[in-house]
């Protein structure tokens, strides 16, 4: 019985029908976009994500269940949410996770499906995956140096990520690197990267370090910004232009699919390059997503804390109703942003644990 969930609520208003089909916040943005983590767990310990000691994992009973997310994604669908990316911790711990893929893909206003994975474990499943209806997936990888990926990233599994890429390309999925810059750790390679983009084909997505360390080692200096990203590549290898410059399609940036990143091309044509600048030049104006979090936490920013807990109201047996109307209510107070803590002077490390929230 949903009835001590409904105190304090009008109760005609629970009879009436929600009229609203869009999630929008008081900036005036619209949700169209839903991450979803899928476990806090990773079989990587990047040094700029992972806490590198003791951590404390979510519970195994705390973990939102398939049939849990599938719920959620259908109501929050009805209300404007057409897009889904798998992600974590490393999503790919998660086992039958094609059964995941399949069933959200029946959800008919979804209209696509992606995943952003470290690779390790990708490429025994991406067969299964893609058949299931996954769209794209975007790789992670920071060096092309057996050495220095085994110092980022706490592993030897620099092949098999390798590997991955070309499998997720055999089976026929659209493929993005992501690439996350620090100073002083791996600058020296973008140009290699933008070679591999040229050569592949791939976009490589250059991201800036944001405060969303475990570990508590972000310090503004190791920012390596975007037009430090752009100075290197125009002196090394050509200049580059942003593509909406070249294209006002929009259309052909759908296909691309490279949100949030602003991608550029070269005057040769051969290669795409994005770059997510969240530190330099925050796109919080623009941001269109949401995230639940692998133990059902709702939330509307990367920096919200804690979140709103949509397990417990999942589990008390509440009804799709009340649900969609407290998820209309949370995303009306998503906050503006990492702008806002810019403009205030209060980055520092560690202000979410990315793990945690899903990348
Ligand atoms: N495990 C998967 C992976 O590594 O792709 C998915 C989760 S991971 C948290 C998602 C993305 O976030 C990855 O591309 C990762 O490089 C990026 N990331 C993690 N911590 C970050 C940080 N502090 N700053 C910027 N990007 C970060
Ligand atoms: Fe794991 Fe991805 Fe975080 Fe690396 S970035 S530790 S692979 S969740």
């Amino acid at each position: 019985m949903i009835k001590t969930h409904n105190e304090g609520l009008n109760t005609n208003e629970l009879d009436l029908p929600i009229r609203q089909t869009t999630l929008s916040d008081s900036f005036g943005r619209v949700a169209r976009k839903l991450r979803i983590s899928l476990t806090d767990r990773c079989n990587m310990r990047c040094k700029y994500c992972m806490p590198q000691g003791n951590i404390k994992w979510f519970k195994n009973e705390d973990i939102l269940t398939y049939d849990e997310i599938f719920r959620l994604v259908v109501i929050l669908a009805s209300l404007g949410i057409d897009r889904i990316r798998l992600t974590g911790g490393e999503p790919l711990l998660r086992p039958k996770l094609e059964d995941l893929v399949a069933s959200l893909k029946r959800i008919t206003p979804i209209k696509s499906i992606s995943m952003t994975t470290n690779g390790l474990l990708l490429a025994d499943k991406v067969k299964r995956l893609k058949e299931a209806g996954l769209d794209s997936v975007n790789i992670s990888l920071d060096s092309f140096k057996p050495t220095r990926f085994k110092a980022i990233t706490g592993t030897d599994g620099l092949e098999k990520v390798r590997d991955s890429i070309d499998a997720a390309v055999s089976v026929g999925l659209r493929v993005k690197i992501n690439t996350v810059i620090v100073r002083g750790w791996n600058e020296d390679e973008i140009v290699d990267f933008v070679e591999f983009a040229r050569n592949s084909g791939h976009i490589v997505r250059f991201i800036e370090f944001m405060p969303l360390d475990g570990e508590g080692i972000w310090q503004t200096n190791l920012v390596f910004s975007k037009n430090e990203m752009i100075n290197i590549i125009i002196k090394n290898i050509g200049n580059i232009v942003p593509i909406n410059a070249v294209t006002n399609s929009s259309d052909s940036m759908n296909m691309l699919n490279a949100d949030p990143a602003t991608l550029y091309c070269f005057a040769d044509g051969k290669g795409i390059v994005g770059f997510i600048p969240s530190i330099t030049e925050p796109f919080c104006n623009s941001c269109d997503r949401i995230r639940l979090t692998s133990d059902g936490k709702l939330l509307t920013c990367l920096f919200e804390k804690p979140g709103y807990d949509l397990r417990n109201i999942l589990r008390a047996g509440i009804s799709d109703h009340e649900i969609k109307k407290r998820l209309i209510a949370n995303v009306k107070k998503k906050p503006e942003g990492i702008i806002r803590i810019i403009k205030s002077n209060k980055l520092e490390p560690s202000l979410n644990m990315m793990h945690r929230i899903g990348g």
